[in-house]
């Protein structure tokens, strides 16, 4: 799997929220979940800290058990075609008890406004691809069939380990997919907001000319429209990533 990303930060003042991390194999996409500025996290550390830490920890226990190391061929598909077993969920839930335990001491976790993330995670895993989506991002899987969306519900990652059972998760053979596109949604305005694409336009625009190019293009209908008039926006500019893997 060859994996392309890019990133782009909303506003100047207060840096990018969105995260992105990729491995041989694996790659997770965050969207820390942006509160207006001065509003109390009871978390000395921020949003940016939030998505950083839970998307490297995630990345993390995603790679535990791929590779040469982890012994014989891996088994028939534990996601979409067994319910009850959902490999990512485990590994999500794992990676937000770890970072809960690593700020408990100096946060107050129960705060409703703690931190928060959406979450994208997609892994190969022997001839399958695993794959989460949990709240309002995006996963475009691009094979045989056309251009599927995949995007998660109303449920965030923040600080309780029970909020993974809300992803959306599945399993695909990857010699049905050609390509996998990780979207947050400051990089889903072409077709959620200014509708001038479909996911099958957008999944072929971060192809080809490929992500910068295609958060470039959202920006470049957000700067003429600056006040949110025609668009009505709580960020002109919002925090974007895009992320392609091709297999
Ligand atoms: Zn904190």
């Amino acid at each position: 799997m060859k994996v392309s990303w890019a990133t782009e930060q909303g506003s100047a003042e207060r840096g990018n929220e969105d995260f992105v991390a990729a491995a041989p194999g694996a790659v997770v996409v965050l969207d820390g979940c942006g509160l207006p500025l001065g509003t109390d996290l009871g978390c000395v550390h921020g949003t940016a800290w939030y998505a950083r830490s839970l998307g490297t920890r995630l990345l993390a226990r995603m790679l535990d058990g791929l590779g040469p190391q982890a012994g014989p061929p891996v088994g028939p598909p534990e996601g979409a075609h067994r319910p009850g077993r959902r490999p990512l969920v485990a590994r999500l839930a794992g990676a937000i008890a770890d970072v809960a335990a690593s700020h408990r001491e100096s946060c107050d976790l129960r705060a409703p406004t703690t931190p928060a993330a959406t979450v994208l995670a997609l892994r190969v895993r022997g001839e399958w691809v695993d794959y989460l989506v949990l709240a309002d991002s995006t996963l475009l899987l691009d094979g045989r069939r056309g251009v599927e969306a995949v995007t998660g519900g109303p449920a965030y990652a923040a600080a309780d380990p029970a909020m993974a059972e809300a992803a959306i998760t599945g399993t695909v053979p990857v010699g049905e997919l050609d390509r996998a596109t990780l979207l947050t949604d400051g990089a889903t305005r072409l077709v959620d907001m200014f509708g001038v694409t479909d996911w099958d336009g957008l999944a072929k625009l971060a192809a080809d000319p490929g992500p910068a190019e295609l958060i470039e293009r959202n920006r470049e209908i957000e700067r003429t429209d600056p006040r949110a008039a025609r668009w009505p926006r709580n960020k002109v500019h919002d925090d974007a990533t895009a992320a392609v893997c091709a297999f």
